[in-house]
């Protein structure tokens, strides 16, 4: 396919709240991306921020028409603000960074490094990460590991979204409409030639991390069920489990009952038996709820997010989007 497009590289930056950092990031973008001599867009997509990050974002833009400016109708979360990103962009690569600078900007002259020479997606890799809580550092690090032996498909260990896709890859990816995304799974599924570049994750620039520990559990429930059936299959061999030994403790039961004279006294270890099965089974009916309220996001065909209004210096931009 032919692709004619007149910017070279698209960077998309999903900004929540990150007025404290606006003005350092689009700095430190700027000096990265002229000294690649190419020409470029820096797309900002506003997250449904309650803070003047708008603002501050629609001020440089005012001054430079290589940015951006994409308004969410509200907050939608940062894999869906990706993805608007990656809907927008224009690019013959697209460049997916974090706005608060753990990212380094200037690793992206190396991803673009390895795309000219040839490979279509470059992640990166978080060989340390800094300034984040032990909490944050070794559930993150357990959760990359349990996603990695419960999926079929490769998803590389200890990376974020910080990546580079070649333009064939964002067009692959425009095609899976799915509501609850994990990107970086897609962007494995999607496959091509994708390699790595490593990096240490540095400390947040300023401001407080706007994942939460709630948003880090939807993440992870995504990852999961997006991309294993695994937790499905294990109500049922824990059950096939559980039948077998109730079996065999049936037939000790009977036996006792036939041959011996010893009687069972066993009101409290009924309970907690009792109690550890319900358990169980409450236990699988979420796991079978949390597929089937997925299954319901996607019957119900809502779009995956709404554009209030585009900001941009570029004419083709001026007007209101929806998907
Ligand atoms: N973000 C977003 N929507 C959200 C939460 C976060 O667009 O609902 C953005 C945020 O502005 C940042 C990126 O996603 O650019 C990563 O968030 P953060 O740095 O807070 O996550 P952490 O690095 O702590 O995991
Ligand atoms: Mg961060």
């Amino acid at each position: 396919m032919i692709h004619l497009s007149a910017v070279r590289y698209s960077v998309v930056i999903p900004v929540y709240n990150e007025e404290e950092v606006i003005h350092e990031t689009y700095g430190r973008l700027k000096n990265v991306m002229d000294s690649t001599g190419a020409s470029y867009e820096l797309l900002f997509v506003n997250d449904g921020s309650r803070d003047r990050t708008a603002e501050l974002i629609l001020g440089i833009g005012e001054k430079d028409p290589s940015v951006t400016l994409i308004q969410f109708s509200r907050n939608f979360g940062h894999q869906v603000a990706i993805t608007a990103g990656m809907d927008y962009a224009k690019g013959e690569a697209v460049i997916v960074i974090d706005a608060d600078l753990q990212d380094p900007p200037e690793l992206m002259l190396e991803m673009i490094a390895k795309w000219k020479e040839g490979y279509d997606v470059v992640y990166a890799k978080r060989s340390e990460r800094k300034g984040e809580s032990l909490f944050k550092r070794q559930t993150a690090s357990i959760f990359y590991r349990v996603l990695k032996r419960m999926t079929e498909i490769d998803i590389p260990l200890d990376t974020g979204d910080f990546r580079l896709l070649d333009r064939k890859v964002c067009d692959e990816m425009k095609r899976l409409p799915e509501k609850n995304r994990y990107v970086r799974g897609l962007v494995s599924w999607v496959g091509f030639r994708q390699t790595a570049v490593e990096y240490v994750r540095d400390e947040r620039y300023a401001g407080e991390s706007k994942y939460p520990l709630k948003k880090m559990l939807k993440l992870s429930m995504d990852g999961m069920t997006s991309f294993s059936s695994k937790p499905l299959k294990a109500a049922g061999i824990m059950g096939i489990l559980i039948a077998a030994a109730g079996f065999i403790y049936l037939l000790v039961v009977l036996i006792e009952k036939w041959f011996t004279d010893v009687t069972v006294p066993g009101w409290s270890s009924l309970i907690a038996l009792q109690i550890l099965f319900s358990g169980c089974i409450l236990m699988f009916l979420g796991v079978i709820g949390e597929y089937l309220g997925r299954i319901y996001d996607e019957v119900k065909q809502r779009p995956l997010y709404i554009v209030s209004a585009v900001y941009s210096k570029k004419p083709e931009d001026q007007q209101v989007l929806r998907r």
